[in-house]
């Protein structure tokens, strides 16, 4: 094929801006099946040469796909003016991959969250016409009882009148803070905290354990992440 410049693929390797790529290639530093290039708009294939920056092979992809333990405290989006966000805990070798979060988590929920720049991906798993379940954990202020499970089981009325779907409630402990694991098939705005509204009562921790086939990584402290399995990626496509 005609393949991709030499610059745009090396920035997305994380090899630098287009300027220090061109940099690179003018020191002699970037080979084409070991000659020399010091033309950085020149075109590569990809798949069938092979590119080096000094002795290093550059093993191309296109995407990339993150598992992370988001923690409490940081901002599910690409870039916030207050607070850090679930990017600025990603190791700078990723930069240029232009990673986001598939969907969103507040602020203080912690659990996973996918980071790809697949966007492909991330439509079928966001799409609403996909019901793809989403598993939280969460602590509960209050007894939660077999009458919320039916509710939930109906589908309640939200404070902006909209009627959410049925909803799996497993509790796990039923006590003043209570123990429940929560799976909805859509994903409404602080949609568990405002399920649990609608019941008088209040969510005072909460954690994604699940998204469609994806599971969290109980070996992934907060704020760690690891790249998907190749096991994990196919059974999400
Ligand atoms: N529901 C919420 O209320 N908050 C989240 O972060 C995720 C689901």
């Amino acid at each position: 094929g005609k393949g991709i410049r030499l610059d745009k693929m090396l920035a997305h390797m994380g090899y630098g801006s287009r300027k220090e790529i061109r940099r690179l290639c003018k020191e002699g530093l970037v080979t084409i099946d070991e000659k020399v290039v010091k033309d950085s708009s020149l075109h590569v294939d990809t798949e069938n040469q092979r590119v080096k920056v000094g002795l290093e092979v550059v093993e191309y992809r296109e995407y990339v796909y993150l598992l992370l333990n988001k923690p409490a405290g940081v901002i599910s989006a690409t870039e916030d003016l207050r607070h850090e966000t679930v990017i600025d805990l990603i190791d700078e070798g990723y930069r240029g991959f232009d990673l986001f979060p598939v969907g969103r988590l507040d602020i203080d929920t912690e659990g996973l969250l996918l980071l790809t720049n697949d966007g492909q991906l991330a439509h079928k798993l966001l799409s609403p016409k996909k019901h793809v379940p989403k598993t939280y954990y969460a602590e509960i202020e209050g007894i939660v009882t077999e009458e919320d499970k039916v509710a939930f089981k109906a589908g309640v009325t939200l404070d902006d009148g909209y009627k959410t779907l049925p909803a799996d409630l497993k509790i796990l402990k039923s006590d003043i803070i209570s123990e429940i694991e929560l799976t909805i098939y859509e994903g409404k705005f602080h949609q568990v905290k405002r399920m649990f509204e609608v019941v008088n009562k209040k969510v005072v921790y909460l954690r994604r354990i699940s998204m469609g086939d994806l599971f969290i990584d109980e070996k992934l402290n907060l704020g760690e992440y690891r790249e998907l399995t190749p096991v994990e990626l196919a059974l999400l496509n």
